[in-house]
């Protein structure tokens, strides 16, 4: 067998940073040799994996580049809060294929694993003789819904925002409504990240092949799916996350958090197990301070102990109190509250956790799967919504809180009565019982899967071997 160089190049943000960094850990460890490339704003998440024993090569380009109009202190996605920022950053993207291309011409690896948004390494790849893997940060069931929404534009054959649409040609009835579609569906011409989504299809499809982070028995018909009906050579080799042991590899991912750590499981191991709601919306998503004020109400109406990440908007209301007035006082005794950074997984891993309320971001979905708690399906932006869908109708370990309206970045409109409502359901009463059973099951389905022998374990030994045997095309 060849030996096999894997490149892996992130797109800017944690939610798509942290995943390839595990996977990077996840090929190191069966012995593949593995070069991770990244900027000097994000090297943290990538440097603590080498620190802690991953064989893992680094290097280090300029972001943003010279040229893209950027301010230095811009390094990822969840800064950036207007349209002239958003131009800069595409363009940013862009500008690193050359410095990308010297460090491939150096380094002469077997096979690029790029993020979908770095559109130009396909044409990279090819003209290096290797193979560009995409991944895309989300699993099988959007991977096949979001390719029927463009497909098929279903929206275009209704008359309202709420009256109701299915999408075609999937193993489920899956229904939405207008509101719920992504902008970048909607609009042929959007700002300049729609206009890059558009051109991610393209240069998908001739990628040689998709990288996903899900496992098989999560959900076997989109992964049959994806392969059989959409022709798409894939491979999931996850649950990525579950490759850090120990609760400071958990709660050493991405960020610093502005918690220690230990004091968080203090607090848990004073709570009853499966008694504590967890609520956190990710890494990019904000709320305007009236939104915060009702999901303050619904979780002081729920009645039930929580743990709140809470982050608030950036551009507007600096002055406005986020809080309802004395809501911390009033629930000291049974709420911890996050301003910042949390370490979600260590969090959700605790017995004490018995329900999230999540923004349906893919990793925050995987992660709530895999804790076997059920969830709160809150979806804001990107791909969510059909990530409510998958927890909600096909695997049924959640409720949706009845989020309606995509909205990039954060969310309005969601009542406090409807948070406490759905917070009663995941928790208390027979459907509860039955979601977490259901949700337990996934739990222990996923630890297989990465295990020696598993479906995720078995897929990568798969993709090692087939990026060994990879020939370039003749022209
Ligand atoms: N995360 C975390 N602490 C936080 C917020 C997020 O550890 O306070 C992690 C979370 O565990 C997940 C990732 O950041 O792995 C967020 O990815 P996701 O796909 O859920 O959402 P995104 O941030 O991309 O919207």
């Amino acid at each position: 067998m060849d030996q096999q160089h894997i490149l892996l190049l992130p797109l800017m943000c944690h939610g798509h940073m942290i995943p390839t960094v595990e996977m990077a850990k996840l090929f190191a460890s069966r012995g593949v040799k593995t070069t991770f490339i990244t900027s000097p704003g994000l090297a943290e998440p990538i440097q603590k994996a080498r620190d802690s024993g991953s064989d893992i090569g680094i290097i280090i380009i300029k972001f943003p580049p010279e040229g893209s109009g950027l301010p230095d202190h811009i390094v990822s996605v969840d800064q950036l809060t207007s349209d002239e920022l958003v131009s800069g950053f595409v363009k940013a993207l862009c500008l690193i294929q050359e410095p990308v291309e010297k460090v491939i011409q150096e380094l002469r690896p077997t096979c690029l694993v790029a993020d979908m948004f770095l559109t130009w390494t396909v044409d990279t790849a090819a003209k290096f003789g290797i193979p560009r893997l995409v991944f895309h940060g989300t699993g099988y069931l959007s991977l096949c819904a979001l390719d029927k929404m463009k497909r098929h534009k279903p929206f275009k054959n209704v008359s309202s925002d709420s009256e109701p649409f299915v999408l075609p040609d999937l193993p489920h009835q899956l229904e939405f409504v207008r509101s719920q579609v992504a902008d970048f569906d909607l609009m042929e011409n959007g700002n300049d990240f729609s206009k890059l989504i558009q051109k991610t299809r393209e240069s998908d499809w001739r990628s040689y092949g998709v990288v996903v982070n899900s496992f098989y028995e999560l959900e076997p018909d989109y992964a049959d799916h994806y392969r059989k009906v959409l022709g798409r050579k894939a491979w999931n080799i996850g649950p990525l996350f579950l490759c850090n042991d120990g609760d400071e590899a958990k709660a050493a991912r991405g960020k610093k958090s502005l918690i220690d750590g230990h004091e968080c499981l203090v607090w848990l191991d004073s709570k009853k197990p499966n008694s504590v709601v967890y609520v956190c919306f990710g890494s990019m998503a904000t709320f305007s301070p009236s939104q915060l004020h009702e999901i303050a109400g619904g979780l002081e109406a729920s009645g039930q102990d929580f743990i709140w990440v809470v982050r608030k908007s950036k551009n507007k209301d600096e002055n406005e109190e986020w809080q309802p007035h004395g809501f911390v006082d009033r629930t000291k005794d049974r709420g911890l509250i996050i301003q910042g950074w949390a370490p979600q997984v260590m969090v959700l891993d605790h017995p004490a956790i018995g329900a999230f309320v999540t923004h349906c971001g893919w990793n925050s979905t995987l992660e709530g799967v895999c804790a076997g708690v059920p969830l709160v399906m809150w979806p804001l932006f990107a791909e969510q919504f059909f990530n409510e869908k998958l927890v909600t109708e096909v695997l049924r370990i959640g409720v949706p809180v009845g989020s309606k309206k995509w909205q990039p970045m954060g969310s309005e409109g969601v009542p406090g009565e409807a948070l406490a409502k759905a917070v009663q359901l995941v928790m208390a009463g027979q459907s509860a019982l039955e979601m977490r059973s259901r949700a337990k099951y996934y739990k222990e389905m996923a630890r297989k899967a990465v295990e020696e022998g598993g479906s995720s374990y078995n897929d990568l030994s798969a993709l090692i071997e087939d990026l060994s045997a990879y020939r370039p095309p003749r022209n």
